[in-house]
């Protein structure tokens, strides 16, 4: 192959100036990313090794060397890695093959990247990190268990890379960094100590570096020759390894230190913040593994569209199997980052199989009841920790009520919301709803819409307030769905305040009313038939309500209809459904009930009963939050009524 030229992708030309500049207070973590690609690289070449004997583990192990050359100011990562073939280095670091991308940038742009380098880390960027200290970056490799020839890919990060040819004799890959003037320091034997004992000290396999000393003379018997003066000492240079390499999940809690665990955590997950909670993990008994999850403190970008999470590294004894959450957790936890080994599982098969396998079923129920007893343990001792939480992930989570059958009392437990009976802010759990529910209350009583300013003034309201009684505020679209899964929590009824009768009277109550009620009925059954006709294509029905105290009307549903709010939220998923009509009620304590009265008795066919039943049906629109049938009309009915 000749010397090709080709152009990045706009975005990951974009990204690159993004990476830049944003990150630059935190340079040197351009090491950490490297490193960690290369163990990633090692890690995937001795997997293959174990169903392709045409890759073999090198002379010298399976390692990772650092060689900074002061004369050339480059300084070199190699490792004994897969490397990459032709079309993996256009896929891999020609462009960033990620749907998310677009969207990213954007968000990255619009929240003002530079306060915030986490989301930069989240997107995984870290091969692009190299151009924040080199003016040039040349990768030199040959991919494991192919005969195609080894490559070089070369770029100045100015928007354009040139692959080409190369003779190199073993698999694996050299990142050589040409590093910029002001940043020789990383060639500094010190600096490279450091940053590798801070950032990539568990990695797996050993980092290492050629070591010169100075040392003494010695004479023909090999004794030291002390006092020897300058000149005469001699250098010895020896491979050093920098890393304790000590996998951090077989280390016992005690040892390791929270700052450990998180800088283990940001390797793996490629975020920059710490975890929000570190879980460190042995099963013991029937099943053994061990294990550390990690629940991140923001949820990732690509949360809701990313059909392949990673970031739950899977090892059998050691050995790296796959880097995929799917398999170690429910959809529902996807948010969860971390490393899983066990010794129990087949180390020579496919992933495919290795997915099937009843053992690694079994870790992942028992990971899922972790996680969630985790979650459960933070909700009751820590709230505020929890409630960050839940303000970033809650939503995931409640995908698990619809699924996981199995978990749902505990995902039950796990919700909380605002409500009608506290501040602004104040988040309460079912539980604590229920333990301060009033004695002679029976159900728990919630609404459902799109922001608590939504639904805090619905008239819907009005009758439990005035019993004292409290309402859940469920603002996520998702809410619609988890009350069809809890329908009961503590075997009391969850019910929504704007569906099918409310029923709040005692019995005494009720018989009390019952008279004054049918009454009521009987002597303006016209009045509502005639208002039932008149808004006929809008309402089912148009009836007098138990539920309002001060406002004039409200729109209702059907025990089993739609609600304007899951109406909205069907609609904003492209799937408009056939409108199902709901029933207007009337306050017939409410001055304009009265009125319309007394135009009903005055004269039947009174033509302004029309308007005032679709300023009625209207106003009850706007307050659920639905716009009125013709905005224009609604309008002038009003000016003309204030004129
Ligand atoms: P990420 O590691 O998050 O995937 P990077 O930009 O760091 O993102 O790397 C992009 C891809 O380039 C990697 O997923 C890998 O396939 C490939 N790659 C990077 N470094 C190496 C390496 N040293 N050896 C083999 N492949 C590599």
């Amino acid at each position: 192959m000749s010397k090709s030229t080709k152009k990045f992708k706009t975005e990951v030309q974009q990204l690159l100036e993004l990476v830049i500049h944003s990150l630059y207070s935190h340079k040197e973590i351009f090491l950490r990313e490297l490193i960690s690609n290369s163990a990633d690289a090692i890690d995937r070449a001795r997997f293959e090794a174990l169903s392709n004997k045409a890759i073999v583990e090198p002379e010298g192990g399976w390692k990772i060397k650092l060689i900074p050359n002061k004369e050339d100011g480059t300084l070199t990562i190699r490792d004994t890695g897969v490397g990459m073939n032709k079309e993996e280095i256009d896929t891999n670091i020609g462009t960033i093959a990620n749907s998310g991308t677009r969207a990213f940038m954007e968000q990255l742009k619009e929240s003002g990247a530079k306060d915030n380098p986490e989301l930069i880390g989240q997107f995984g960027v870290g091969f692009y990190s190299a151009f924040m200290v080199a003016d040039k970056v040349t990768v030199q490799t040959k991919r494991a268990g192919e005969d195609g020839p080894a490559l070089q890919w070369s770029s100045k990060g100015d928007g354009s890379y040139t692959v080409e040819d190369i003779e190199k004799d073993s698999f694996g890959t050299d990142i050589i960094l040409h590093l910029k003037e002001e940043e020789t320091d990383y060639l500094e034997e010190w600096q490279l100590r450091q940053i590798i004992k801070k950032y990539s000290d568990y990695i797996a396999f050993p980092v290492c570096m050629d070591i010169t000393t100075k040392q003494s003379p010695k004479d023909e018997e090999g004794n030291v020759i002390p006092d020897a003066a300058d000149e005469d000492m001699v250098e010895y240079t020896e491979e050093e390894t920098l890393n304790s390499m000590k996998a951090i999940w077989t280390r016992s809690k005690s040892e390791v230190s929270d700052e450990e665990y998180n800088e283990f955590y940001k390797a793996i997950s490629h975020d920059f913040s710490d975890p929000l909670k570190t879980i460190p993990y042995a099963a013991e008994g029937a099943m053994e593994f061990k294990s550390i999850l990690y629940i991140p403190s923001k949820a990732p970008h690509d949360l809701f569209h990313d059909p392949d999470p990673k970031g739950v590294h899977l090892y059998i004894k050691r050995v790296f199997i796959m880097n995929d959450t799917k398999a170690l957790l429910p959809p529902y936890l996807r948010f969860v980052k971390g490393v899983v080994d066990s010794s129990d599982l087949p180390l020579n098969v496919s992933r495919e199989i290795l997915q099937e396998d009843a053992v690694l079923k079994k870790i992942q129920k028992n990971l899922t009841t972790r996680v969630l007893k985790e979650l459960a343990e933070m909700k009751k001792k820590d709230r505020e920790q929890y409630e960050i939480f839940w303000g970033e992930l809650g939503k995931v989570l409640k995908e698990g009520l619809h699924v996981d059958f199995a978990n749902k009392d505990k995902l039950a437990d796990l919700l909380i919301y605002q409500s009608a009976n506290n501040d602004e802010g104040k988040m309460i759990s079912l539980e604590e709803y229920v333990n301060a529910m009033p004695e002679d209350q029976k159900e728990i009583y919630f609404i459902t819409g799109d922001s608590r300013d939504a639904v805090a003034f619905s008239p819907h309201l009005e009758a439990f307030k005035a019993k004292g009684y409290d309402v859940l505020f469920l603002t996520d679209p998702i809410d619609e769905w988890v009350v069809q899964s809890v329908s009961e929590f503590s075997e009391k009824k969850l019910k929504a305040v704007d569906r099918g009768d409310i029923d709040l009277d005692s019995e005494e109550e009720k018989t009390a009313k019952e008279e004054d009620k049918k009454k009521l009925e009987e002597d303006n059954k016209e009045l509502l038939e005639k208002l039932g006709s008149l808004l006929k294509d809008n309402a089912k029905e148009v009836r007098f309500s138990d539920r309002l105290t001060d406002s004039a009307s409200v729109l209702v549903a059907d025990e089993m209809g739609m609600n304007a709010n899951m109406e909205r939220i069907m609609a904003s998923m492209g799937q408009e459904m056939p409108k199902s009509l709901r029933i207007l009620e009337l306050n017939p304590k409410h001055k304009v009930v009265s009125k319309m009265q007394a135009m009903f008795a005055a004269n039947a066919e009174d033509a302004q009963l029309a308007d005032y039943a679709e300023l009625l049906f209207g106003t009850a629109m706007l307050t659920e939050g639905s716009m009125p049938k013709n905005p224009v009309k609604f309008n002038e009915l009003i000016t003309s009524l204030m004129a």
